[in-house]
């Protein structure tokens, strides 16, 4: 069986404590400093919703009973905010009554430690709920990532795609996307072997994550398939990015181990602007990608035969 420590070790892990009495703070620091956790501290509810934004702890063990922004609302702004509202809350409090508990569950908290506490038992719930959101979005990565490339996969994209269709509907603003695949892939793998197909899928996906712009999105759509997604875009810009890219990938034979590979990608470009439905605007896509193929390969399509 895998270790769950080695798989999350403890010195990569952030733990954020908040407390208002600092002999608190100095004994949870200690004792979780000592197991290797990295830890941040902060006095009040203030000072933590003004840290955590920026520190992104991997759990919080939140006090309740704090002067201001009291335990409990701290909690209850982390869950309403998208990028905060996973992180763990772990409540370590005086406030011990069945009513206080259940309230700090309402509020989204993932446990409830009484003080005084015993430290072992802290440091023990402390891993448990670690491990668990670690391995957690770990699972929620791997299904939405393609692990050779590290892109978006086909269906973590076509939730983006479909999203980005909704915006479009509601502010009219199309947008394109490209289509692009690998020429003579096949060939590649039979002549310089499957590490070597492998790692040029690697070197193009690190190129069109560098081409792209911050708000475009890319995928592996499927073998040597990949779909990148260009917001209000129209589809001469959508043509400049992939003539752009065909350059750049036929300018200079790829490298593995000493082997020079030269590679040419192909193209096929549509928009769309929220009277057909998606669908349509890839197929689109894939039969421009088709035609630019059937000829010559080495090109971007963005019409029609
Ligand atoms: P075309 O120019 O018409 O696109 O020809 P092609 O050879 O690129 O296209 P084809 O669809 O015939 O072959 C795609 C190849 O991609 C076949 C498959 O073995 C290879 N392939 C798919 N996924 C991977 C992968 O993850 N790694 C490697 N090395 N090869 C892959
Ligand atoms: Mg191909
Ligand atoms: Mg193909």
């Amino acid at each position: 069986m895998l270790s769950m420590e080695k798989l999350f070790p403890p010195d990569s892990m952030t733990i954020m404590i908040v407390d208002d009495t600092e002999a608190n703070i100095l004994v949870l620091q200690r004792a979780l400093a000592s197991i290797g956790y990295n830890i941040s501290v902060a006095f009040d509810g203030e000072m933590a919703l003004n840290l955590i934004p920026k520190l992104k702890p991997d759990l919080i063990l939140l006090d309740v009973m704090m002067p201001k922004i009291d335990g409990i609302e701290v909690c209850r702004r982390l869950k309403e905010d998208e990028k905060l509202m996973d992180i763990p809350v772990i409540f370590i409090t005086a406030k011990g009554d069945n009513k206080d508990v259940l309230e700090g569950f309402d509020v989204g908290a993932v446990d409830y430690i009484m003080k005084p506490f015993n430290l072992k038992e802290v440091c023990a719930r402390v891993k448990t709920h670690l491990v668990l959101s670690a391995a957690i979005k770990k699972l929620i990565q791997d299904s939405e990532i393609d692990s050779l490339t590290g892109l978006f996969n086909r269906r973590t994209f076509l939730k983006k795609i479909e999203n980005e269709a909704m915006r479009t509907k509601r502010n009219q603003k199309p947008f394109s996307i490209l289509f692009g695949d690998i020429d003579f892939f096949k060939k590649i793998n039979d002549t310089y072997g499957h590490a070597a197909g492998d790692d040029v899928l690697i070197k193009i996906s690190k190129l069109l994550n560098t081409e792209k712009r911050e708000i475009d999105q890319v995928a592996r759509w499927g073998g040597e398939e990949f779909l990148i997604l260009l917001p209000e875009t129209d589809l001469k810009g959508a043509v400049q990015l992939g003539n752009k890219i065909r350059k750049q990938v036929s300018a200079k034979p790829f490298i593995f181990e000493d082997q020079e590979i030269p590679i040419t990608m192909s193209f096929g470009v549509s928009k769309y602007s929220g009277d057909t439905p998606i669908e349509k605007t890839i197929d689109q896509a894939d039969q421009r990608l088709y035609l630019a193929k059937n000829s010559g390969r080495n090109k971007v399509v963005s019409e029609d035969a």
